[in-house]
């Protein structure tokens, strides 16, 4: 009969992955720990289920970018790309499904890259898109990996964190969609080669190449190098779609030197009609190279795209106008406590302000919304009237307050 056993620091290692825990079930002298018991279950209960993934009621590009707007602003271009590369990559899947043997069309998956500062909304357009996707999608930081063998974490666990999401439902995993935040983070650090290796750089990056690239990688289920003694699982990435961000600091003026050779050498005139304020629209794979990019892995993100800095009137359409706007939660929070919260729209200009000043972006809104909400929120048990206006002059004091 198999026993439960909860108690602190029992000093039991579980007999599948090794580890000390505190939770077991024991049976002839077997333990295994609860985290193994919750892998196998889901292992079990998803490996029986239909291992398709419905590819019906696809919404159109244009559906896409609409739902988008809601909660991003602005950023047309980075929206309008990944619109297409999501609603293709439904299609790929969808024709995987139905292939005929006589049909050797093969469409290839298309990764995509979007530059674009920090604080303009590449994280945010991912987390939107995974919001209306019906496939598995992760989110991973490019800063933690390093080439196998070395501290930070192996490339592979990419894939751990895609299986994860799907409930270790492989062929739904292999479907899957992963964002690789701050890729800009693994260029390789310089053209001299020198004796320490580029762990963190170019070793990662030709470690990502042959995910990118569609191949069979061993994947530890439990991720880490914790577990050595694990099984693999085998993941082909080859219908995986890969978005990568990065900010990319200082590519503006490889876009820069690249744009003046070439309007010198061809095209004189042209030389006016060039943004200078917005020079990542002119972004192409040759300036991701010169940043230090190795041209197989631009090759392999095939759709380039950048997203715009964000000017004044941008931010103050932030500040209130997505679905979930900052001001919008703010309200939400006091209505729960029946108070009816409002602003003045100077307030909401003096925030916008304060943040372009700070040199915040984007993120300052929400920190200086927070410094000015502060006290009102502390002192909510003691409201005796149901409306809070804010004006101008009590955020001015609350923030300065705060800045003493
Ligand atoms: P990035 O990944 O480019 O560094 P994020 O997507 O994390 O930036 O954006 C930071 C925060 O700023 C988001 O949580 C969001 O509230 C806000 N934000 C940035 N850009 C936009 C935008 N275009 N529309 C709406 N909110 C935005």
């Amino acid at each position: 009969m198999s026993k439960l056993i909860i108690s602190e620091n029992t000093g039991i290692r579980c007999s599948l992955c090794g580890n000390l825990s505190n939770t077991f079930i024991q049976e002839k002298g077997i333990c295994i720990c609860d985290i193994c018991i919750m892998q196998s279950y889901n292992m079990i209960k998803f490996s029986k289920k239909k291992q398709r993934i419905q590819l019906y009621n696809l919404p159109y590009p244009r559906d896409i970018k609409i739902l988008l707007d809601q909660y991003v602003i602005g950023q047309d271009s980075a929206k309008c790309y990944l619109s297409v590369a999501v609603y293709n990559h439904y299609k790929r899947l969808l024709r995987l499904n139905n292939k005929n043997d006589d049909d050797d069309v093969e469409i290839e998956k298309s990764n995509i890259i979007l530059v674009g500062e920090t604080g303009t909304g590449k994280t945010l357009l991912a987390k939107t898109i995974a919001r209306l996707l019906k496939v598995p999608f992760t989110i991973v930081d490019a800063t933690v990996l390093t080439e196998a063998g070395y501290v930070g974490e192996d490339i592979e666990s990419i894939l751990t964190r895609l299986l994860q999401v799907a409930d270790y439902n492989l062929k739904v995993a292999e479907c899957g969609i992963v964002f690789i935040d701050e890729i800009d983070k693994i260029a390789r650090k310089g053209d001299n080669p020198s004796i320490t290796r580029d762990v963190s750089g170019e070793g990662v990056q030709q470690g990502l190449l042959k995910l990118l690239e569609g191949s069979l990688v061993n994947v530890p289920p439990k991720g880490g190098r914790k577990h050595p003694d694990q099984d693999m699982i085998q993941v082909d990435t080859k219908n995986i779609l890969f978005i990568c961000g990065g900010a990319f600091d200082g590519i503006e003026k490889k876009i820069a030197k690249r744009l003046n050779m070439h309007i010198v050498g061809y095209a004189g005139k042209n030389i006016q009609n060039i943004d200078k304020d917005n020079l990542l629209k002119y972004i192409s794979p040759q300036d991701l190279k010169s940043f230090g990019l190795i041209p197989e892995i631009i090759g392999r993100l095939s759709v380039l795209t950048y997203l715009e800095p964000l000017n004044r009137m941008t931010l103050r359409n932030i500040l209130t106008e997505p679905k979930n706007a900052i001001i919008k939660q703010y309200i939400k929070l006091f209505e729960m406590d029946g108070i009816r919260l409002s602003f003045d729209e100077e307030v909401l200009n003096f925030i916008v302000d304060k943040s372009i000043e700070l040199k915040l972006g984007a993120r300052g809104l929400r920190s200086i919304t927070e410094t000015i909400m502060l006290n009102a929120m502390y002192e909510i048990s003691s409201f005796s009237k149901k409306e809070l206006y804010i004006d101008k002059d009590y955020a001015k004091k609350q923030l300065e307050k705060d800045l003493m």
